[in-house]
């Protein structure tokens, strides 16, 4: 873990130095990594934080440049940093079916390689957004809940995976793979998340159907028995993703594997009315961290200066939170964004149809105003 005692301090020797690697990403990613960062520039310039930040290339643009999507650079600079800060991968030109080297393959591997194996998704309803959701305001009111998603096994990584051709078809396997290590350090991330929110967590599996469900429904009992204060409850996927929608007031912390959470957490992202306002942070062992908006590179807007980056300004907090230790900090920057959305400060995303909107770098300088 890092021990922010020990660490360089700026020059009044009174905030500590944090290395921060950057990486825009492709399509819209540049557009909202641009607002965070002039966040954490206002951090610095009221001499809370100090950073010493590098810029990498990732994703498409990488596999333009140097053919790989996480060149050794990148992933050395990921590797010597505190916090890592990235913007999102992907988009058309990278997306066909066959294509040997793919962006997502540069985000797997560096979750792979800096061991970040508990991704935590918070979803809240913000009260001003209520009408934005295309769920009904009475049952997205009070949302406040967490996905704990394993992020380093299961479907997207086992082995055997691949496709061989036969001579009258194709046949293709992938393997969900998990070990009892895997499952039980996730479940006690999501057990010791509860226990600093409302104590109860629901585990997500499909114990009917898959042997690994079967387990993991096996170690959430025993895990659970070392958080007597925490309540367990069990939900099949299939139920819990009807649940989300229809009583999601009802869910605190929600864990589940890799392949689940993906799905489950972007359904779970329209009860805050848009994709473009969830953030995300994907923790390991240490302090180190890697965060990002759980939304795609959204080819469709790239460019127009139409993205929401308040997915990415939270992303921030979280990274304030979780790998600086600056809570006071991730408060206020969550604050500021709850403060600009009262204000009717509106991305496009997120404003009524045919109502005036605000452009990206706007709606940063909204957040930024209102930062205390
Ligand atoms: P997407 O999340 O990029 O976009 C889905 C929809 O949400 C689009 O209509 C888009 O305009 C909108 N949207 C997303 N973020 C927004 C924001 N901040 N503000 C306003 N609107 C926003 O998903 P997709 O279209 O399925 O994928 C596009 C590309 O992104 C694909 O190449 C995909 O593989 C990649 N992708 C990357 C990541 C990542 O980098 N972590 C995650 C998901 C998808």
């Amino acid at each position: 873990m890092a021990d922010q005692k020990q660490r360089p301090s700026n020059k009044t020797g009174r905030t500590p130095l944090f290395r921060l690697t950057v990486l825009p990403g492709d399509g819209i990613g540049p557009e909202v990594v641009a607002e965070a960062l002039k966040l954490l520039q206002a951090l610095e310039d009221r001499g809370v934080l100090h950073l010493s930040r590098r810029e990498a290339i990732f994703g498409g643009g990488a596999i333009d440049a140097t053919g790989s999507p996480l060149p050794d650079d990148t992933l050395a600079a990921c590797l010597e940093a505190d916090a890592i800060l990235l913007g999102a991968v992907g988009g058309p030109k990278w997306d066909s079916p066959r294509a040997t080297v793919r962006p997502e393959a540069g985000l797997l591997g560096l979750r792979k390689k800096l061991g970040v194996f508990a991704n935590l998704r918070p979803v809240k309803a913000w009260p001003a957004l209520a009408d934005s959701s295309p769920v009904r305001r009475e049952l997205v009111e009070g949302t406040d809940l967490v996905v704990v998603r394993e992020l380093t096994g299961g479907l997207y990584f086992g082995r055997p995976r691949g496709r061989q051709a036969r001579s009258r078809y194709t046949r293709v396997v992938d393997s969900l793979v998990y070990t009892s290590i895997e499952i039980e350090r996730i479940l006690h991330v999501a057990f010791q998340m509860a226990q600093g929110r409302r104590k109860l967590v629901t585990s997500v599996d499909k114990a009917n159907v898959l042997t690994s469900s079967a387990l993991w429904r096996e170690l959430a009992i025993k895990v659970g028995q070392s958080y007597p204060d925490v309540t367990l409850e069990h939900a099949l996927v299939d139920s819990a993703s009807m649940q989300l929608i229809r009583t999601p007031g009802h869910f605190d912390v929600l864990v589940m594997e890799n392949l689940f959470g993906d799905i489950l957490s972007d359904e779970a992202s329209v009860l805050a009315g848009s994709l473009g306002m969830l953030p995300s942070a994907s923790l390991g062992t240490s302090r180190r961290g890697l965060y990002e908006p759980i939304h795609g590179s959204a080819p469709d807007i790239a460019g127009k200066g139409w993205a929401n980056p308040l997915g990415t300004i939270l992303s921030v907090a979280m990274m304030l939170r979780h790998s600086f230790g600056l809570e006071d900090s991730a408060r206020a920057v969550e604050s500021a964004v709850g403060q600009a959305l009262d204000a009717g400060c509106r991305t496009r995303d997120i404003a009524a149809p045919g109502t005036p909107f605000l452009h990206t770098h706007e709606m940063g300088d909204e957040v930024v105003k209102r930062l205390r």
